[in-house]
């Protein structure tokens, strides 16, 4: 399940891209300080998108317990790192996310893992946080779940409009918690968004 290694072969075929985007934007790839960079930001890349080689439903069901508390249960400031699928980009931040139980719960640690199965893929935050509430309520399954995700988006910083300190904040939420304003309050107060 977990991705180690690079496969080679992906690797020097982005490499070779790699190489020809450097030369079109105006350097030379044969350059001394630029001689490995194809390769390494091949891999850089490869890593950045190990997503799509991993199963988020597998990787949760390995760890689904039977639980009997009705409470919810949170996990605040998940910490991630995405690229924008508009401008290959990177965007980062943290995610909560929170649920409330039906019988089962899901080990801690597989919650910060499927948050990294979905960002490392090209995403827009609206969807990542989408995928991660809809993940959660139909995999364990819960009574309701809700995600909100926070972010700062280098395509807003380093060109464009350079608005430097703006972030983005997106919000699901599925199940009991769209029935109940209260749950969703009692979740943004343990959070602390606002
Ligand atoms: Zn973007």
């Amino acid at each position: 399940m977990e991705i180690k290694d690079y496969d080679e072969a992906t690797v020097e075929a982005v490499a070779a891209h790699i190489r020809k985007i450097i030369e079109l934007l105006g350097e030379d790839p044969t350059r001394e300080g630029l001689l490995k960079t194809p390769v390494r930001a091949a891999k850089a890349l490869y890593y950045a998108s190990n997503g799509y080689r991993i199963d988020p439903s597998a990787l949760m069901r390995q760890a689904i317990f039977e639980y009997n508390g009705s409470q919810m249960i949170i996990v605040r400031d998940i910490e991630f790192y995405s690229m924008c699928e508009h401008h290959l980009l990177p965007f980062f931040g943290h995610v909560s996310i929170g649920y409330i139980p039906d019988g089962t719960m899901v080990g801690l640690s597989k919650l910060a893992r499927i948050v990294d199965a979905y960002a490392r893929r090209f995403q827009v935050q609206e969807r990542f946080t989408t995928e991660l509430c809809k993940e959660v309520y139909e995999t364990l399954p819960a009574k309701g779940v809700m995600v909100v995700c926070n972010a700062h988006h280098m395509c807003m910083k380093m060109r464009g409009v350079e608005k430097q300190d703006a972030t983005t904040t997106t919000t699901d939420y599925v199940g009991v918690f769209a029935d109940d304003p209260m749950l969703r309050r009692e979740f943004l107060e343990s959070i602390r968004y606002r």
